[in-house]
């Protein structure tokens, strides 16, 4: 069963746009990064509600006998406090009676499981994303990655989650869950949903980690998408070069963005953050790929690493127009990597911002646009064809 089917069953009997309290009625749920009730206060403020097995100590705006709550806000804005509240204890009250039996279900889902590699199947794939005023979806085929960034938050998140549905405590890395229908899934969405870009989401797990070179579903999504009559924009971005196996594809699609996360230009301090992803050089010749073939290119810089900053911007400069600029979200895994005493500054919050803003400044001074939001603004500028 899909978990979040489950999980939306922590608030039933409502379903998505009844109300849970006064002014709080649910929108959906995910289980991508994590337990997450989606609500919306008094019609205008979009919560996040992130829902965990209670634990001593625990920071929450909400609690039950077995769970607690807490708030993030549905966009780049901060959300506003009294309304996070709110969201919380309104689903910490509807899920009181049925956590028990909700727990239990999440439980069997894992039991007997061994292996790292799971089959699963959605009902829901494309998730909505960004603000009220920026909509966009995301697409995530696997949820985990094999190539298992150090620094990755996703784990912070899919960890505890695998314990609630008694799936082994292996490492961050070493696990992911296969969307085996995803495709069919996707086709059937873009017929029923509003049109809005779409991005996979490289923030769960990778759409070119080393096991799509085998199942194949982010080259079956694009196909999909490729079908489609109009298709929204698409972004990919990846730490693989495998995505240069689907030129094809993304050339197909009227508007496709593609491209890399490169946090440093130093191949050395790549591989002891992320030993198994491709190489930088490997990375700058993707791009230099992408762009013979005609394909709109970004890259991402998060978080920001050691390494030479005027060469990165350099090379940057060289290979595309725009990037996105990300600072560290915790060391999670990384904690070891971080205490290395070469790269021991650079786990540093403050060194995390000055790089990102003397790395900002040296991109705009070679005429690089800098973005912060989710997606690049041609893409956030995008209406589909009847709104034109
Ligand atoms: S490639 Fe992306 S999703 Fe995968 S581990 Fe690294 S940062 Fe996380």
């Amino acid at each position: 069963m899909d978990l979040r089917d489950i999980l939306l069953d922590l608030v039933a009997p409502a379903t998505v746009g009844d109300a849970l309290a006064p002014g709080v009625h649910l929108r959906g749920a995910s289980t991508e990064l994590g337990f997450r009730i989606t609500v919306l206060v008094d019609g205008r403020h979009e919560v996040h509600v992130e829902v965990s097995p209670r634990a001593p100590g625990q920071p929450h705006a909400a609690r039950t006998d077995k769970l607690a709550f807490t708030y993030r806000s549905g966009g780049a804005e901060r959300v506003d406090p009294q309304a996070g509240m709110r969201a919380c204890r309104a689903v910490a009250a509807a899920a009181a009676p049925r956590e028990t039996a909700v727990l239990s279900a999440l439980a069997e889902e894992g039991r007997g499981e061994a292996s790292r590699i799971r089959e699963v199947e959605v009902t829901r794939l494309l998730e909505l994303a960004g603000t009220p005023e920026r909509r966009f979806y995301t697409l995530s085929p696997y949820v985990g990655c094999l190539i298992g960034c150090r620094f990755c938050y996703a784990q912070s998140r899919l960890d505890p989650m695998r314990g609630v549905i008694r799936l082994p405590q292996v490492p961050w890395g070493s696990y992911v869950d296969v969307r085996v229908n995803a495709p069919e899934v996707l086709a059937a969405e873009l017929r029923e949903l509003r049109r809005l870009p779409i991005k996979f989401c490289p923030i769960v797990s990778d759409p070119y980690q080393a096991i799509e070179r085998r199942v194949g579903l982010t080259r079956r999504c694009l196909e999909v998408l490729a079908a489609v009559p109009d298709p929204p924009p698409v972004m990919i971005m990846t730490r693989s070069d495998l995505i240069l196996r689907d030129l094809d594809l993304l050339r197909a699609l009227p508007e496709a963005w593609a491209g890399a996360s490169i946090p440093t230009l130093d191949d050395t301090v790549r591989a002891h953050f992320e030993p198994r992803a491709a190489s930088i050089p490997a990375r700058f010749a993707m791009l230099r790929a992408l762009r013979e073939a005609g394909i709109r290119r970004g890259v991402v810089v998060q978080p920001m690493l050691p390494g030479p900053l005027e060469p990165l911007a350099d090379a940057l400069a060289e290979h595309v127009d725009s990037v996105s600029l990300g600072v560290l979200r915790g060391e999670h895994g990384a904690v070891a990597d971080f205490a290395d005493p070469r790269y021991q500054h650079s786990g540093d919050e403050a060194w995390q911002k000055e790089r990102a803003i003397a790395l900002r400044d040296a991109l705009v001074a070679r005429g690089v646009t800098v973005w912060l939001s989710e997606l690049p603004p041609e893409i956030e500028a995008w209406r589909p064809a009847a709104a034109r």
